[in-house]
C-alpha cells in the first residue's frame, strides 16, 4: 500500500503538498502545518511523513521505514535547504531541526518533540559564529541533548520518587552558580551542561551520544513512531476513544529560535478564553526561551495581551507596578509582533470557524507559526463559543449544534460551591482558575496512588508541582487538580479542561514535598489524605469539605437548548419518582415523566410498615387492609406528580420489584419489623426466608406480582385514577399512562389490563366522571419483543426497559458482571458496556423489530425507551434511527439527551 503512494509531505512558502483536510494522512499538526502555509502565513518550511507509513513502522520495523522513506526524505530535505539556503549536516552553518508527532486527533503531550536536532561539537562552534551568540548555540545543544537523551535514548527517572535526572544535573549546576533561574547560566554553564549530560547518557545508557547529523535524524524519526506506542499515548487513546490503528505522522521541521535574546520567544494563545469561551484572544509567552518552556511551568510566562495581564495580576495579586515591570504582555514589550499575531489568530479563526490553540515562536522581532489546532475547552466555553459563534455569523444553528459534546453538559449542570459556605471556609492558598468546578477530596500526591484511593472508594484531590502526560490516569480519577507550577497554558490546565476537570494551577504558595507526602503554604503543612476542596472558577484552595449546591444555567446554556428543541425530532421526559424530582426535570425541559418508579414511594415514611403488613398477611382480607392503609399515600403521590407535570405525559409503572426488597434480611432489622408488627420474630423469618429467590431478576416480580395479587394492581390503579381526577376537578391537564411492568405474554397483559379497566370502571361510576388514559407494556423480556405485534394489538404504548432487556439478552445481570464486564471492555469482546450504551447489534435489534411489529398492529402505537441508556447520546442516536416516540432519562441528563437528540436528527442518525 504505502510504497506505491507517496510518503513524504513537504511544506514552506515555496510549495505545500497538503492542505487541512488531510488530517488522516498527515495528522492533525501536519495538515494545519500546511494549511497555513496556504493561508500566507509564516510557517518554518519542512515535511510530513504520512501516518501509513507509522502502521509500516509497527508492523515490520524501522528498517523497513528507512527503505521505504528514505529517497522521498532526502528530497524533502533538500526542499528545506532550499528554502533556507543552508544544508543539513553542514557544520559551519548547521540547519536544524524539529521532530515532531502528530496524529490525526490532537493528542497533547503525548508525544515528545525533538528540537535543535543535528548539533554536534562542531556544529555547535558554526552556530555560533553565524549566529554570532555563543550563549544561544549552547542552550539550544544542551536543550537538544537533553531532549534526544530522554525522548530518543531513554534516560528517563526510574521510579516516581526520583527526579528528571538532566534536571537534577541543571539545578546542580545552578546551585553551584548560585542562580535560579534558566536564563542565568553562562555560556561555560551550557557547555559544562552539555558535557555532564553526555556522561549521565554514557553512564546510565551505555551509548555515545550520536554526532552523525543524519543518524540523529533517523534515531527522532523512529522514536516518534514508536512512541505511538508507549504507554501514555495508549492511556490517553482508551480515554479518548482513539483506534490504534491510525499511527501518528512525524512532522521535520526547520528550526526558529526564540532563545536568541530579548526580541526573541514562545509561546501558546487561545483565540478565545478555553475556560469560560469569552471571545477574548488570550494566552501566554516567555522572553528568550525555546520549546516547551510555557507549558512546563519552568518560569512565571507573561501574558500576551494587556487586558489578560491586568486580569492574571489581579487574580495572582501581583500589583501593578510590579506587573509592568516584571511580567508586562507581548502588547506592551513587543506591540509590532503583537499586531502581527492578533491578524493572525484573527485570519485562523474566521478560517477554521472554531476556536484556535495557536503555538509561534518570536525569533529576533520576526513572528513564526508552529501549529494551530482546535483548542480542547470545558463544556461552559463549548456552549458558549458556539453559540456566540452562531450569533457572531461564523456558523450556522446546525453547526453551533454540533459544536457541544452533548456529555460535556454535565460540567455545567454540576454542583458550585454554596456561597455561604465558602464565606465561612479557610482558604489555604491561591491559585489560577485554570478549569472550572467545585472538587473536594483528599490530597494524593501520585497519579498512581490516586488510582489507587479511588478505587477503594475514595474520593481525591491530585497534588503535583507540575503534571505531565504520566499522570493523565490519575488525573482522569481525582475530584481536581492542584499544582504549584505552570500557568493557564500548562499540561495540567490544558488536560483538565480538556476532561472538564476542576482544577487549580500555579498556586505559587504551595511547596509539595514528595518523598515526605506534604504540602506546606508558609507554615502550615498539610498531609496526604487531609481534605481540601479547590474552585476551579476562582483559583482559590480551601481546607476541609465545603459544600455545594446546584449550579445555575446560562442564557447560553436556554438558547442552545432551544435550538436544539427546534431541530430534534425524539421526544425526551425523564424518569421521575417524586414531585420534587418532577420540578428539576421539568426545569430541565423534560416534556413528560417516562418512567414513575410507585415502589420508590414505598420506602418513605411509615408507608414501609403498611408494605410490611400487605406482605406478612395471610389472607386476601388481610392484604386489603394494609393496602387501604396505603391507597391514600399512594394517591397523595400521584396528585402532586400530576400538578408538577400539568399538560404532559406521566407514565407510572406498577409495583415490579419482588417482595423480599420490602423486607429486612438481618436479625436486628427483623428484631425491630416483629416488634412493630407485634408476631414474634420467628414469623417475621419464616416470611423472608419464603420470599428467598435464587435469582431474584427471574424470579417473582413485574406483572406475576399483579397477576398472583391483582389487590395490588387494584390498589395502585385506584390511587392513580383518583388522584388523576382530584386533580383534573382543580383545572389540571391530567394526561395518565399506566404501564404494566415485565410482560411476555399477551395473556399476562391482558390479565393485568383487565384489573385496570375494571378497577377504572368502578373508580369513574363512584365519582360519576371519567378520565382519559393510556394502558401500555413495558418491553423489557426478550420475548415480548418477539411478539410485540400480537401485544402492540391490546396495548397503547410501549416503553422500552433497556436495563432488563439487556440482562436477558446478554443472559447476565448487571449486578453480577462486574465481576467479568471490565475485561471483556479491555479485551475488546464488548466495544463498550452494553448497560452504558446500548448494544446496538443485539438488543438493539430486538427493539427495532418491536417498534415495527408493534407499529403494524397499532400504528399510533406511541413507542419510547425509559432504560438509562435513555440519556446515553450514542443510544439516543440509535432510538433516534428506530424512530421512537421518545426517550425518558434521569432529570440531570434530559439536557444531554435533547441535545443529542438534535444532533442525530441534524445528521440523520449517521
Ligand atoms: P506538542 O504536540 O506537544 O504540542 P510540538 O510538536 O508542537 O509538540 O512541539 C512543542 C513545542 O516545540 C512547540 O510548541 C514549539 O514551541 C516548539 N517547536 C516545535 N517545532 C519547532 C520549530 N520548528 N522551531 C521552533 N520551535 C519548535
Ligand atoms: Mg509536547
Ligand atoms: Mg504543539
Amino acid at each position: 500500500m504505502a510504497s506505491e503512494t507517496k510518503n513524504v509531505y513537504v511544506f514552506g512558502a515555496a510549495r505545500t503538498d497538503g492542505h487541512a483536510k488531510m488530517k488522516n494522512l498527515l495528522g492533525g499538526k501536519g495538515a494545519n502545518l500546511a494549511e497555513m502555509c496556504r493561508l500566507g502565513i509564516a510557517v518554518p518550511p519542512g515535511f510530513t511523513i504520512s501516518t501509513e507509513v507509522c502502521t509500516v513502522y509497527t508492523k515490520e520495523g524501522p528498517e523497513a521505514v528507512k527503505k521505504l522513506v528514505q529517497a522521498e526524505v532526502l528530497e524533502g530535505m533538500k526542499f528545506v535547504e532550499q528554502g533556507l539556503g543552508k544544508k543539513f549536516g553542514d557544520s559551519s552553518d548547521p540547519l536544524l531541526l524539529s521532530v515532531r508527532s502528530g496524529s490525526r486527533a490532537s493528542m497533547p503531550g503525548m508525544m515528545d518533540t525533538i528540537l535543535n536536532l543535528g548539533l554536534n561539537d562542531e556544529a555547535v562552534e558554526g552556530l555560533a559564529r553565524k549566529a554570532g551568540n555563543e550563549r544561544f548555540a549552547w542552550d539550544s545543544y544542551r536543550r537538544f541533548v537533553q531532549m534526544y537523551g530522554d525522548v530518543v535514548m531513554g534516560l528517563k527517572p526510574v521510579s516516581k520518587e526520583e527526579h528528571d535526572p538532566f534536571e537534577v544535573v541543571i539545578d546542580a549546576v545552578k546551585a553551584q552558580k548560585g542562580v535560579a533561574l534558566d536564563t542565568e547560566l553562562g555560556t561555560d554553564d551550557l557547555k559544562e551542561l552539555v558535557k555532564r549530560f553526555k556522561g549521565l547518557i554514557r553512564a546510565r545508557v551505555g551509548r555515545e551520544f550520536p554526532t552523525d547529523p543524519w543518524e540523529q535524524l533517523w534515531g527522532a524519526v523512529m522514536a516518534v513512531f514508536e512512541s505511538w506506542n508507549n504507554e501514555r499515548a495508549k492511556v490517553y487513546r482508551e480515554l479518548n476513544d482513539i483506534p490504534e490503528s491510525w499511527g501518528t505522522a512525524v512532522n521535520v521541521q526547520s528550526m526558529v529560535f526564540g532563545n536568541l535574546g530579548s526580541r526573541s520567544g514562545t509561546g501558546v494563545a487561545f483565540t478565545r478564553d478555553a475556560s469560560t469561551g469569552e471571545d477574548l484572544f488570550n494566552g501566554e509567552f516567555l522572553i528568550n526561551a525555546q520549546g516547551e518552556d510555557v507549558v512546563a511551568g519552568i518560569r512565571t510566562p507573561q501574558q500576551i495581551t494587556l487586558e489578560g495581564s491586568r486580569r492574571w495580576a489581579a487574580l495572582a495579586l501581583v500589583d501593578e507596578e510590579e506587573r509592568r515591570t516584571k511580567f508586562p504582555s507581548l502588547e506592551e514589550v513587543l506591540p509590532d509582533i503583537y499586531k502581527e499575531l492578533l491578524a493572525a489568530e484573527t485570519k485562523l479563526e474566521k478560517h477554521y470557524g472554531d476556536m484556535q490553540d495557536i503555538e509561534f515562536t518570536i525569533q529576533e522581532g520576526r513572528l513564526w507559526m508552529l501549529q494551530t489546532r482546535n483548542g480542547k475547552r470545558t463544556g461552559a466555553a463549548m456552549v458558549r463559543i458556539a453559540m456566540e459563534m452562531l450569533r457572531q455569523g461564523i456558523i450556522d444553528e446546525k453547526e453551533a449544534l454540533r459544536r457541544v459534546t452533548p456529555e460535556r453538559l454535565n460540567e455545567l449542570l454540576h454542583p458550585v460551591f454554596d456561597p455561604a459556605a465558602i464565606k465561612k471556609a479557610r482558604s489555604i492558598a491561591h491559585g489560577l482558575p485554570a478549569s472550572p468546578g467545585a472538587a473536594t477530596g483528599q490530597i494524593v500526591f501520585f497519579a498512581d496512588e490516586a488510582e489507587e484511593w479511588v478505587r477503594k472508594g475514595k474520593t481525591v484531590i491530585l497534588v503535583r508541582q507540575e503534571t505531565s502526560p504520566e499522570d493523565l490516569r490519575g488525573m482522569s480519577v481525582a475530584q481536581g487538580i492542584l499544582t504549584a507550577r505552570g500557568g493557564m497554558t500548562s499540561h495540567a490546565a490544558v488536560v483538565a479542561r480538556g476532561m472538564g476537570k476542576c482544577c487549580v494551577a500555579g498556586a505559587g504558595a504551595v511547596r509539595v514535598d514528595y518523598p515526605a507526602r506534604t504540602m506546606s503554604v508558609g507554615s502550615e503543612t498539610y498531609k496526604e489524605g487531609d481534605w481540601i476542596s479547590l474552585d476551579g472558577s476562582t483559583g482559590e484552595v480551601y481546607l476541609g469539605q465545603v459544600p455545594t449546591k446546584e449550579a445555575e444555567l446560562t442564557g447560553d446554556f436556554g438558547a442552545l437548548m432551544e435550538l436544539a428543541d427546534k431541530y430534534k425530532r425524539l421526544g425526551v421526559r425523564a424518569n421521575a419518582d417524586t414531585p420534587a424530582d418532577a420540578k428539576a426535570a421539568r426545569s430541565f425541559g423534560a416534556k413528560g415523566i417516562g418512567l414513575c418508579r410507585t415502589e420508590h414511594m414505598f420506602f418513605e415514611g411509615d408507608r414501609i410498615k403498611a408494605v410490611r403488613e400487605m406482605i406478612l398477611a395471610d389472607d386476601l382480607a388481610g392484604r386489603r387492609r394494609a393496602l387501604a392503609k396505603l391507597l391514600p399515600m399512594q394517591r397523595s403521590d400521584f396528585e402532586g406528580l400530576f400538578r408538577e407535570m400539568d399538560g404532559l405525559a406521566v407514565t407510572i409503572r406498577l409495583l415490579d420489584p419482588p417482595l423480599h426488597e420490602f423486607v429486612p434480611h438481618d436479625e436486628a432489622n427483623q428484631k425491630v419489623m416483629a416488634h412493630e408488627m407485634n408476631v414474634p420474630v420467628g414469623v417475621i423469618k419464616m416470611r423472608v426466608d419464603d420470599l428467598h429467590e435464587f435469582n431474584p431478576m427471574m424470579g417473582h416480580r413485574g406483572c406475576r406480582l399483579g397477576i398472583t395479587y391483582p389487590e395490588i394492581t387494584e390498589m395502585q390503579t385506584r390511587a392513580i385514577l383518583e388522584a388523576g381526577l382530584n386533580m383534573k376537578a382543580k383545572g389540571i391537564d391530567v394526561r395518565a399512562e399506566i404501564m404494566i411492568p415485565l410482560v411476555g405474554t399477551v395473556r399476562e397483559f391482558n390479565a393485568q389490563a383487565n384489573v385496570i379497566r375494571q378497577t377504572a370502571a368502578a373508580v369513574f361510576q363512584e365519582r360519576g366522571e371519567q378520565l382519559d388514559y393510556l394502558l401500555g407494556t413495558m418491553i423489557e423480556t426478550p420475548r415480548a419483543a418477539l411478539i410485540a405485534d400480537s401485544i402492540g394489538a391490546q396495548a397503547q404504548f410501549f416503553s422500552f426497559g433497556t436495563n432488563d432487556l439487556t440482562q436477558m439478552t446478554m443472559g447476565f445481570s448487571r449486578d453480577d458482571a462486574g465481576k467479568f464486564l471490565p475485561y471483556y471492555l479491555k479485551a475488546g469482546i464488548y466495544e463498550k458496556d452494553p448497560f452504558q450504551s446500548i448494544d446496538q447489534k443485539g438488543v438493539g435489534l430486538l427493539v427495532k423489530m418491536a417498534v415495527e411489529k408493534g407499529r403494524a398492529a397499532r400504528s399510533n402505537l406511541k413507542v419510547g425507551v425509559c432504560g438509562e441508556h435513555g440519556g446515553d447520546p450514542a443510544s439516543v442516536e440509535f432510538f433516534h434511527r428506530a424512530g421512537l416516540d421518545y426517550v425518558s432519562c434521569s432529570p440531570f441528563r434530559v439536557p444531554i439527551a435533547r441535545l443529542a437528540a438534535a444532533q442525530a436528527a441534524i445528521d440523520g442518525g449517521k
